[in-house]
């Protein structure tokens, strides 16, 4: 998901739309934004669908007046899939001092737990989202004021969270111990203040980036300035490394690195760590893009467009259902027959997680001609479900769960398949002597199976780690 947030402009929720139309990859199903006025309150719309088709709507629009918003973009990985107006974030409760909207991004991973009891106390909930404990814990909190009962409820979430918040009169940015997900700082103009998950939202905007919210900050914003506080006390970051490989906009900053560049990298550690005799390098777009031109740079076979990309399709992956995401794929690719006839290939992707979109690349590649197809994939074989707030599918459906590298191969049928290695991953981002297997610098839990944060929901469930 992704989330955005404005104290100190007129008319915030306008620059929220912009904010989260920037974030439109992190999800694509819905978007919510709440904004608050002096004379009208709290107000808030839920819509489902792109942002650009709902949030620029003046009729809408005029309906968020004031100057402090905060807005949602959603893709479901808790919660119901599908349809359902209830689950769009942003949620609100009201408390005795006033009313609070959160906007969430990431995964609670005892949230089953912690809504089993919450209900038992008799709290009511209203969406099946596992966000909404946090409104329901913070509504138990004793504590006299907002920012103290989000710290509260915080201390009792496990899992990843980045969490944007407003009450009347302040904007407030909290992220996990872990700091598993983005979440960054910007300015405006004069005096005014965004939070983001990504700098990309701050660019749209024409806000200046300040600077990361650390892992386990919480910032409170309002007319006095910033406060910063560690309500988790001291901590190391688990940063996401696929915000890396996949998630993040390449245009977006991370860490003080360039999204495109450390992509580009892996590309560079691929071609290095997996050569091979070929006539082109083409991206699987747009998401292997700036890897296969690493990959080129690096081996010297040129780089060309041999799948094109149909721009009005959205990401494969967000869509809920897996017969939907079987179609997707040549909904939105189409190979460049006249470019690939004859021609020895090397194919550079993201990532392989059910295998549905190499195959059906394979097939469609093969068919127009194709000499040779090899596979190279921007990221160690995804062997393990995030619980922290990618949708990747249960260990069954995962094919590096079920198969080695090998039988990927065959099963996919092209003439070779090879993944980067996970110190190949770790360099591209920057960690010169790769992973440090006693202290990992990141979270990298769908590759290694070592998840930083115990996933107690699942492992109730029967999830074995
Ligand atoms: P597959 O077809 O192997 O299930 O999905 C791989 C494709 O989905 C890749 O092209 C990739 O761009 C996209 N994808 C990337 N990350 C993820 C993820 O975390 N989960 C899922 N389901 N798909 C992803
Ligand atoms: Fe990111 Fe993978 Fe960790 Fe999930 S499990 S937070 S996708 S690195
Ligand atoms: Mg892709």
């Amino acid at each position: 998901c992704g989330v955005f947030g404005v104290i100190g402009v007129a008319e915030a929720a306008n620059f929220v739309a912009l904010g989260l139309h920037a974030l439109q990859h992190r999800g694509q199903e819905a978007g919510g934004i709440v904004a608050h006025d002096p004379e009208t309150g709290f107000n808030s719309a839920h819509r489902f669908g792109y942002v650009r088709d709902n949030f620029t709507k003046a009729s809408l629009m005029e309906t968020l007046p004031g100057p402090l918003a905060i807005g949602h973009v959603r893709y479901s990985t808790a919660g119901s899939k599908g349809a359902v107006i209830r689950d769009i974030q942003p949620f609100f409760g009201e408390f005795a001092m006033g009313g609070c909207a959160i906007a969430h991004n990431g995964n609670l991973t005892n949230a089953a737990q912690l809504r089993r009891e919450l209900i038992e106390r008799g709290s009511i909930f209203q969406s099946g989202s596992d966000s909404e404990c946090i409104i329901h814990l913070m509504a138990r909190s004793i504590q006299k004021n907002i920012p103290e009962r989000m710290k509260d409820a915080l201390r009792r979430v496990e899992g990843a969270f980045s969490v944007i918040a407003m009450t009347r009169t302040k904007l407030i940015g909290v992220r996990d111990p872990l700091g598993v997900r983005p979440l960054v700082l910007g300015t405006l103009g004069d005096g005014a203040h965004v939070l983001a998950s990504e700098t990309c939202a701050l660019d749209i905007i024409g806000a200046s980036f300040v600077r990361e919210i650390d892992p386990g900050e919480m910032v409170v914003i309002s007319a006095e300035g910033i406060q910063s506080s560690r309500p988790f006390g001291p901590s190391t970051g688990r940063f996401c490394i696929f915000e890396h490989v996949y998630f993040s906009r390449p245009d977006s900053m991370i860490g003080g690195r360039s999204v495109y560049e450390t992509r580009r990298q892996i590309g560079v550690e691929l071609a290095r760590e997996a050569p091979v005799e070929a006539d082109l390098v083409c991206p699987v777009p747009d998401s292997g893009t700036p890897a296969a031109i690493g990959y080129s740079q690096e081996s010297g076979i040129p780089y060309a467009m041999g799948i094109i990309r149909n721009q009005y399709m959205g990401r494969t992956f967000i869509e809920p259902t897996d017969q939907i995401r079987d179609m997707g794929v040549r909904l939105k690719l189409n190979v460049n027959r006249a470019l690939v006839r004859g021609k020895r290939v090397v194919l550079v992707d993201d990532s392989v997680v059910r295998g549905t979109t190499s195959r059906k690349i394979k097939d469609m590649i093969l068919e127009a001609g194709a000499a040779e197809v090899h596979f190279r994939i921007a990221s160690p074989p995804t062997a393990w479900p995030c619980f922290y707030g990618v949708d990747t599918p249960e260990r069954s459906k995962l094919l590096a769960a079920q198969m080695t590298p090998e039988e990927m191969r065959e099963w996919i049928g092209v003439d070779s398949l090879k993944f980067v290695s996970l110190d190949g991953l770790y360099r591209a981002v920057g960690e010169a002597q790769g992973r440090n297997p006693e202290r990992p610098q990141y979270c990298d839990a769908c590759f290694s199976g070592e998840y930083p944060i115990v996933p107690s929901d699942q492992m109730e469930r029967g999830f074995e780690m």
